[in-house]
């Protein structure tokens, strides 16, 4: 499953939102050729998309499986590819905060305005791990107080997809988006650097 979101007109707020599926049984060649990408649905307008309201015909197909030309084919969704704001809205999660990763108990502390993430000492998230957050998210009284729990509620694929094992990584949104950009940027300052940098790149 893939899905993501971008802006068409610079002077709109508007977003254009795409969600569908890459076929993994086609053979490499063809697999990412834009006529088999599967259209599930499409979303323009200024709010986020609202899966839910497309997720239980689909859900349902998928799980009855499809007759094409009188050959039965059924369906599992594998993973879930798409950066994390897009990843957010699909499994219903944050994607920042104390709690930003699903398919680990990390929890980040604060310092000053910065919340830190150890990548130590962490466990791997299962899905009876995340059935509990999940159990907490519908609780009001948990709500209300729990800064610590990445689950805002259901996701509305939540029949179709394995959670958390179907949550696939965004190093541009963690990795480049913590030290390695605050690095960068900090050695871009000395103006040598930053003039060698840009020369070797136009070169
Ligand atoms: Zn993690």
């Amino acid at each position: 499953m893939y899905t993501d979101g971008l802006k068409i007109a610079s002077s709109s707020n508007k977003e254009l939102w795409v969600l569908g599926f890459t076929l993994l049984d086609l053979p490499m060649k063809i697999r990412f050729s834009q006529s088999n990408f599967v259209y599930l649905a499409m979303w323009y307008s200024e709010f986020k998309p609202p899966w839910q309201i497309f997720s239980n015909e689909m859900n349902k197909q998928l799980n009855d499986g499809i007759k094409i030309e009188n050959i039965f084919h059924d369906f599992k969704v594998l993973q879930v590819n798409a950066d994390m704001p897009a990843r957010a809205i699909v499994l219903n999660c944050k994607q920042c905060g104390y709690t930003p990763c699903l398919r680990c108990d990390v929890v980040g502390t604060r310092t000053g305005n910065l919340i830190q993430l150890s990548n130590r000492e962490t466990l791997k998230a299962t899905a009876s791990s995340y059935q509990n957050l999940l159990k907490q998210s519908l609780s009001d009284e948990q709500r209300k107080t729990d800064e610590q729990n990445s689950v805002k509620g259901k996701s509305a694929f939540d029949q179709i997809l394995r959670i958390p094992e179907c949550i696939t990584g965004d190093i541009m949104h963690s990795g480049y988006y913590g030290p390695l950009k605050n690095d960068f940027a900090e050695i871009l300052k000395i103006k040598s650097v930053r003039k060698a940098f840009d020369e070797s790149i136009e070169k």
